[in-house]
């Protein structure tokens, strides 16, 4: 294993244990995964991955074709969800899939979160949208994702849970847990009255920091 490969899945261990202890992700559900830089290949987290401890070893380096080049488990059985994003999206380095509870209890609604709050518009370049239902661990569980995500960076998967895409892995980990809570808030606030939007007219100013510093399109 040369060091490239190392760091990319010392990455993995990290962000996995990150999204553990923010209660984004129980053992054994979800998935994360990185790019080879310059290659047609990934490194994806295992099926079943040990959040608490996970290590390097257990995480499965992949041809962009799903072809595997090493790994000692099996590779996440949503691997081509993760492939279909890397095959057309350049700028997509890094990718979070989980089950967390306020954004699965919206895609049991197939319901997106509206642009409720600024940073929804700088970090995601807007709403996220829900994808049409498909069952996991199928292409087109990431054909849907792809076609309705547009420019942006995630999207909620029906009667499933969220997705993010980003040039970082710091980014994906942090906007999971952004789009969780803005879920949360979104839930939370339905409950009592009618959700006002941020205005269409004052979104402009903050999709234009998006698309200089987050985009992936
Ligand atoms: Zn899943």
């Amino acid at each position: 294993m040369n060091n490239q490969i190392k760091q990319l899945k010392e990455q993995l261990c990290w962000a996995s244990q990150e999204i553990y202890q923010r209660n984004l992700v129980n053992v054994g559900e979800g998935n994360i995964s990185v790019r080879v830089n310059g290659k047609k290949e990934m490194v994806i987290t295992p099926s079943r991955n040990d959040y608490r401890k996970p290590i390097p070893e257990d995480m499965v380096h992949l041809t962009l074709s799903g072809k595997i080049i090493e790994g000692n488990k099996k590779p996440s059985s949503e691997s081509s969800l993760h492939r279909v994003f890397y095959n057309a999206r350049s700028n997509v380095n890094c990718i979070i899939h989980t089950h967390s509870p306020y954004t699965s209890s919206l895609s049991i609604q197939h319901k997106g979160i509206p642009v409720i709050f600024e940073e929804m518009l700088i970090f995601l370049g807007g709403s996220v949208p829900c994808a049409k239902y498909a069952m996991s661990g199928t292409a087109k569980l990431g054909k849907n994702a792809l076609e309705t995500m547009g420019n942006q960076n995630a999207v909620i998967l029906a009667n499933h849970g969220s997705l993010v895409v980003g040039k970082t892995m710091e980014y994906c980990v942090n906007i999971t847990q952004l789009i969780e809570k803005m879920a949360k808030i979104y839930v939370l606030a339905n409950y009592s009255s009618d959700i006002k939007k941020i205005p269409e007219e004052k979104q402009v100013d903050f999709r234009l920091r998006f698309v200089d510093e987050f985009s992936t399109v």
